[in-house]
């Protein structure tokens, strides 16, 4: 089957499956959606959720984040990974974001990778989910759980974003995301994937056949 109409049969599936599932993160603006994804790096979405259910409500946008020094947030974030440093970019994002873009989050890839802690991924997140903008971000499930499908045969998430925004269609670009995100956390995990479960097996050429 040619990779074209077997990413269409793997999408209707995945569709199927996984229909209505979002971001897991809690957030109330764009702003708000880019901490939360910064905190996210190393840390699962439950963890941040609990952080920034205390932290929104005392600094909920840029100009309350941007009068802080790091180390008045390291406490309040200290219980995700790599603190000191999301600390630091977040209130430096936040400044930026004031300086240059008036308070606001900037809708443009070019414009939000400028910003101090936000790389490929998260742009592309804050564009799809913030800004309803077509992109395809691609962290670890979605890396891993498309070369595993052939989706993309690729060494970098960059690779991997080229090959599935190449196959799939535009409009299914931010819906995708989130399907291959949750199978790779429900079903095909990174370590002893369930495919005897896995409604993609039959279309999956890294499936472990589980002899009965
Ligand atoms: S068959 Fe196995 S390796 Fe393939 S997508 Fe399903 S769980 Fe992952």
């Amino acid at each position: 089957m040619k990779r074209g109409a077997k990413a269409e049969k793997i999408l209707a599936i995945l569709e199927e499956t996984y229909q209505g599932s979002e971001s897991a993160l809690r957030f109330g603006s764009v702003f708000q959606l880019m901490v939360a994804v910064i905190l996210s790096a190393q840390t699962n979405d439950q963890q941040v959720n609990r952080i920034t259910a205390e932290l929104f409500p005392r600094y909920g946008e840029a100009a309350a984040f941007a009068a802080l020094e790091p180390q008045q947030l390291e406490p309040l974030i200290s219980s995700c990974g790599l603190y000191r440093s999301k600390a630091k970019n977040i209130i430096a994002a936040s400044r930026l974001i004031m300086e240059k873009f008036g308070g606001e989050v900037p809708s443009t890839k070019e414009e939000l990778l400028t910003l101090p802690g936000v790389g490929t991924k998260t742009a592309n997140v804050i564009l799809a989910v913030g800004f309803g903008i077509p992109a395809l971000a691609v962290d670890t499930h979605v890396h891993r759980v498309a070369n595993r499908l052939g989706l993309a045969d690729s060494k970098t998430p960059e690779q991997t974003e080229a090959a599935l925004t190449a196959l799939i269609p535009k409009e299914k670009w931010a819906d995708a995301h989130h399907w291959l995100i949750w199978h790779g956390r429900r079903v095909c995990f990174a370590r002893n994937p369930n495919c005897a479960g896995c409604p993609l097996n039959a279309l999956c050429p890294s499936r472990v056949i589980v002899k009965g």
